[in-house]
């Protein structure tokens, strides 16, 4: 058993906010929003963090971030140059990660916010 906080809210064993799901990927939302949208997405399978990505991991983290625009713009951000969001991955804990298992919050909605991830 995975003692991983984001392993369990892949495998059902945590609740979340689920907003879309395939064999790879799963995003939901942030248990603490730091904007009016802010949705995290993460591989299914354990990574710590980018720190740990090589070339062998090309496939599915093209394709996780090419799903990212549409997921953004079904969850409240607008698309085109007026509107838009942010994608950030703190890795390490030098780059401010909390949370031990790769994650990219996609963070927008229609400003003012306070920048805070
Ligand atoms: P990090 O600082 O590691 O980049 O971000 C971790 C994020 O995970 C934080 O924004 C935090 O609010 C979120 N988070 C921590 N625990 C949970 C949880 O149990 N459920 C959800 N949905 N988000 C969480
Ligand atoms: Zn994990």
């Amino acid at each position: 058993m995975s003692t991983c906080l984001f392993c369990k809210i892949a495998a059902g064993e945590i609740p979340s906010k689920k907003v879309f799901e395939n064999e790879e990927m799963l995003v939901f939302h942030d248990i603490n929003p730091a904007a009016p949208v802010h949705l995290l997405v993460i591989p299914k399978h354990h990574v710590t963090s980018m720190q740990d990505i090589t070339e062998a991991d090309a496939g599915w983290l093209g394709r996780m971030m090419a799903a990212i625009p549409k997921i953004a713009a079904d969850n409240g951000c607008r698309p085109g140059p007026d509107g838009g969001f942010r994608v950030v991955a703190n890795s390490g804990a030098d780059g401010g990660q909390e949370v031990g298992h790769l994650h990219f919050h996609i963070i927008g909605g229609p400003r003012p916010w306070a920048q805070r991830v």
